[in-house]
């Protein structure tokens, strides 16, 4: 199966086309009809030659065997709900991706992305183009039959049009899965842009997006801003590494805390919760269990083992008031978050 080897991720509509043509032999070569599960399941192993997928079925193919039923269907059932390259990536994020790889992989799905839209705006204009060709054969095909009473040429004609047919067929299954794939993609692409990608927690743009969203019945609605306290040295005594995964455990702690009301990362050691259907002094409760929560964390410098000392958050929290822009809630909770600071900190104020 050179072929399967030989596969590169799709980079260009040139290599769609040849990413087609690798599809139509695979599936001629593993005597697959031209199902759109099958094709699916060819797209997954020739699109992402570095997936789990391609390698089993690498490994079946290399003896030059062909695969089985149950070998397809163990092996594709879960491609075929969804595309290949996300499976392949959620498998990755569970083994914990540094920042640099979260990076990374962010930008290449970008490109991904693109490379996808290429390859589907290729796919569909080839099929135009061949409809189009099709209808004129078969406006002439139809005047020639009124002409002609021979049978073979009868034949001929009908098999010409019954083999364009099938190809068309061939071709708009590849379209579905292409479709598939990338609305999954985009998909993916949307959250990414709506992620921190230190913290893994939901951004400001997400936060700006949530409080435009807000539904009056499912308010009132409070605005908490969390800062945490003396972050600075942390940095300063333990390094900016140490610091990046403080400020992500307290983040994933306050996330969790406060589900599912919507935590933030609005920038730098600064958090900030849109809290839904929760009264102003229920909000300030709920903030001041997580502080406690937070505060009596034990965090430890993997590296040296030396205790980090006691970490804590101070907060503002405030009523948002209806059809009131987030600039002037924000500007609320923050003078409220300075009295906290200025009180000494490790809490929580309310107004
Ligand atoms: P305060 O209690 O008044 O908030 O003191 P503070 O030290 O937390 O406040 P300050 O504004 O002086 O310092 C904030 C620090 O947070 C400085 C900055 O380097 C650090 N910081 C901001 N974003 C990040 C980050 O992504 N990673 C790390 N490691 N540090 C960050
Ligand atoms: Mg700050
Ligand atoms: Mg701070």
């Amino acid at each position: 199966m050179r072929d399967v080897q030989a596969a590169r991720p799709m980079a260009g509509s040139l290599q769609d086309a040849s990413l087609f043509q690798r599809i139509g032999r695979f599936l001629d070569e593993q005597k697959l009809s031209p199902d759109p599960a099958h094709y699916a399941f060819a797209f997954a192993v020739l699109s992402a030659p570095d997936s789990e997928l391609a390698k089993a079925v690498r490994e079946h193919t290399d003896l030059d065997l062909r695969l089985t039923r149950q070998d397809i269907e163990r092996l594709g059932g879960r491609v075929v709900e969804g595309p290949p390259p996300a499976l392949a990536r959620s498998a990755a994020d569970t083994a914990g991706p540094s920042l640099a790889d979260r990076t990374d992989s962010a930008i290449a799905l970008v490109i991904e992305t693109q490379q996808q839209v290429d390859g589907f705006a290729q796919i569909v204009r080839t099929i135009q183009a061949e409809t189009e060709d099709f209808g004129h054969d078969l406006a002439k095909s139809a005047a020639a039959l009124t002409q002609l009473a021979e049978l073979d040429e009868i034949t001929r004609i009908t098999s010409s049009m019954i083999a364009r047919i099938h190809d068309s067929e061939v071709r708009l299954a590849l379209a579905t899965a292409e479709t598939d794939a990338l609305r999954s993609k985009l998909a993916e692409a949307r959250d990414t842009a709506r992620r921190d990608v230190l913290t893994g927690l939901p951004n400001r743009r997400a936060f700006e997006e949530a409080y435009a969203a807000r539904d009056a019945k499912a308010g009132p609605y409070c605005l908490a801003v969390c800062d945490i306290d003396r972050f600075k040295r942390v940095n300063d005594i333990h390094g900016h590494s140490v610091g990046d995964r403080v400020l992500t455990a307290i983040g994933q702690a306050m996330a969790a805390e406060c589900a599912p009301h919507l935590v933030v990362r609005h920038g730098g050691e600064e958090f900030a919760v849109l809290l839904a259907g929760l009264s102003l002094s229920d909000a300030a409760a709920l903030l001041d269990s997580v502080r406690a929560v937070v505060a009596a964390k034990r965090f430890r410098n993997r590296e040296t083992d030396t205790p980090l000392g006691t970490i804590t958050f101070s907060a503002g929290v405030t009523a948002i008031h209806a059809a009131e822009p987030a600039e002037a809630a924000f500007l609320r909770a923050d003078r409220l978050l300075y009295a906290a600071k200025e009180h000494g900190r490790d809490q929580i104020c309310a107004g």
